[in-house]
């Protein structure tokens, strides 16, 4: 059960721990520095303030002491007066003729009424006595009033020197004077003694009170054991009241009245609380400007980061101190130096590489434009070897393919003709009496005539035929997958329509030699029976049709 009390209560001041913790980290630093120092300013004013209010204390108490002191001196005036007082009455009776009279005479009866009633009633003596010389009372307010002539004040009376002093009688003490009663002529010997005596009562204390003032009250110790010199029973105010031997009989103690107490409390709270709340508002103000002047030197940095965080790497902390703000000022600088000196590496190489780039930019432009021009002679190459290669197949004058073409295309047309097994043919042409013609109109004529008659060739032609200039005025044209009779229709045709060129100088004609490619036999064979075939036209007068006919040949 103890356990679980302890563990719980464990638990609850570490998670108030906890939270006080939490607090205090979100409080801001300033308030945190101030709380701070508010504390340690506290902590250190408390004695001061302490010893403030101990010196407060002493000076009070020394004060308080005084008016005791004074009041003690004050209370002993008066009783002296009183006894003065008492002393002077008595000495005023003891020259009154009739009482001196009513001694001698022992007239008890005026005593009593002009002495014992007149001076308790008129003066509240609470002891009045007459007593003869030889010590013998006449008249007396007490009873038994032998105890009187005990005390070395009355006996000193009795001896004709009159005296007042302090007694005690019966735990009561009493002012008293004692005067010789004297004779007519001053010169006998006196004839008794007048004894008055006050209590030291309520009353009279309170009368005492009242003078003094203020309403002090005013206690009277006769307790003998009290007064003994070793004892501590009395306070050392009180005032100690002695009898004419110097016997202290009494004490009288002076309270200091309940205002003044109040006063000196009242004064000591207000000086209490000046002095608390001076030294806390000093604490606190002193806390506040610390805060102040920290808060000064942390916006000098503040004020440089923000410089820095915006670009300015110009930015730097004034602080010469040598201590923690100075040091962190030394660092945040050369943090700063060093960043700035990156950045402006930084700038450097990215001027560098921007110069690189745009260095390579033109290159790349130039490459391009080399690229450009490559590109286009290449393309002018291919241009140049393409009519190169045309150039090589073509017969410059009629655009006929030429001789060597038209052998390749006689190669592979036979083979493809074996290989698909389809017919072939070719018709061979010679312009018929062609070097009269030349002889006659002039070369460039001829020239001219072999263009119309290149041109019926090319007309007639279909895509896969191929036409060729053999050499000089002889023309041959490959018919793929066409057999001789067709071939023959092509012919005829042919020979009609250079028949019908209008050419200015004279009529044109043309004899032509028809062959078909045999299976398993040579190109060449083909070309030979065209051309056998084609003599044989000639042979039979021109401007005609011939097959090849090998029974003929
Ligand atoms: P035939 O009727 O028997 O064929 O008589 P021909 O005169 O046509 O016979 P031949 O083959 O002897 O004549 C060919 C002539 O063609 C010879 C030559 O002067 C002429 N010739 C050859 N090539 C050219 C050429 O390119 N241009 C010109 N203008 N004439 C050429
Ligand atoms: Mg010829
Ligand atoms: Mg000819």
């Amino acid at each position: 059960m103890r356990q679980r009390w302890q563990e719980a209560g464990r638990l609850y001041l570490s998670r108030w721990g906890w939270q006080v913790r939490h607090r205090w980290e979100r409080t801001p630093i300033g308030l945190r520095f101030a709380f701070t120092l508010t504390l340690i300013l506290v902590a250190l004013l408390t004695p001061w303030t302490a010893l403030n209010l101990l010196y407060l204390d002493a000076a009070l108490g020394t004060q308080a002491r005084l008016n005791q002191m004074r009041r003690a001196q004050v209370a002993q005036l008066i009783i002296e007066r009183e006894l003065m007082n008492l002393l002077r009455h008595g000495e005023d009776y003891s020259v009154w003729n009739d009482a001196r009279e009513a001694v001698l005479q022992r007239d008890l009866k005026w005593l009593h009424t002009n002495t014992i009633e007149w001076l308790t009633h008129h003066f509240y003596y609470d002891i009045v006595t007459v007593l003869q010389a030889d010590g013998t009372p006449l008249v007396s307010t007490e009873p038994e009033s032998e105890w009187l002539t005990r005390f070395p004040l009355v006996q000193d009376a009795l001896r004709g020197k009159g005296d007042a002093g302090l007694i005690r009688h019966n735990g009561t003490v009493y002012l008293m004077s004692a005067t010789p009663i004297y004779d007519e002529e001053w010169e006998h010997p006196h004839v008794g003694v007048l004894i008055l005596a006050r209590a030291l009562n309520r009353a009279q204390l309170d009368r005492i009170s009242e003078q003094l003032g203020n309403r002090v009250a005013l206690t009277l110790y006769t307790d003998t054991n009290l007064l003994a010199p070793s004892s501590e029973g009395v306070d050392k105010d009180a005032i100690i009241l002695r009898d004419s031997t110097k016997k202290p009989i009494a004490a009288l103690k002076i309270e200091s009245p309940l205002s003044e107490t109040l006063l000196v409390s009242e004064v000591r709270y207000t000086a209490q609380r000046y002095v608390i709340g001076i030294s806390v508002g000093i604490a606190f103000l002193a806390s506040l400007a610390l805060v102040w002047f920290l808060r000064a030197y942390i916006a000098r940095f503040l004020t440089a980061i923000q410089r820095l965080a915006s670009g300015d790497w110009d930015a730097r902390v004034p602080y010469a101190a040598r201590d923690e703000f100075g040091f962190l000022a030394r660092t945040f600088n050369a943090m700063a130096r060093q960043l700035q000196q990156a950045f402006e590496e930084q700038v450097r190489q990215h001027e560098e590489i921007q110069a690189q780039n745009e260095e390579l930019q033109a290159l790349y432009q130039q490459l391009q434009a080399a690229h450009q021009n490559l590109a286009r002679l290449n393309q002018e190459l291919t241009e140049a070897n393409q009519l190169l290669a045309q150039a090589a197949v073509t017969d410059g004058l009629t655009g006929l393919k030429n001789h060597r073409a038209f052998q390749e295309s006689l190669a592979s047309l036979v083979q493809m003709a074996e290989r698909h097994r389809q017919p072939l043919s070719l018709i061979m042409l010679d312009i018929d009496y062609f070097k009269e013609f030349n002889d006659c109109f002039g070369h460039p004529a001829g020239d001219e005539l072999l263009k119309q008659v290149a041109e019926v060739l090319r007309q007639s032609a279909r895509a896969y035929d191929v036409a060729a200039r053999y050499g000089g005025e002889e023309f041959a044209l490959l018919l793929p997958n066409t057999t001789l009779e067709q071939a023959v229709q092509v012919a005829e045709r042919l020979r009609r329509q250079i028949s019908a060129i209008q050419n200015p100088h004279a009529p044109v004609s043309a004899s032509l030699g028809v062959a078909s490619y045999r299976f398993g036999t040579a190109p060449a064979a083909l070309l030979y029976e065209a051309d056998a075939a084609l003599y044989r036209a000639k042979r039979n007068g021109r401007n005609q049709v011939c097959v090849y006919q090998p029974e003929a040949a």
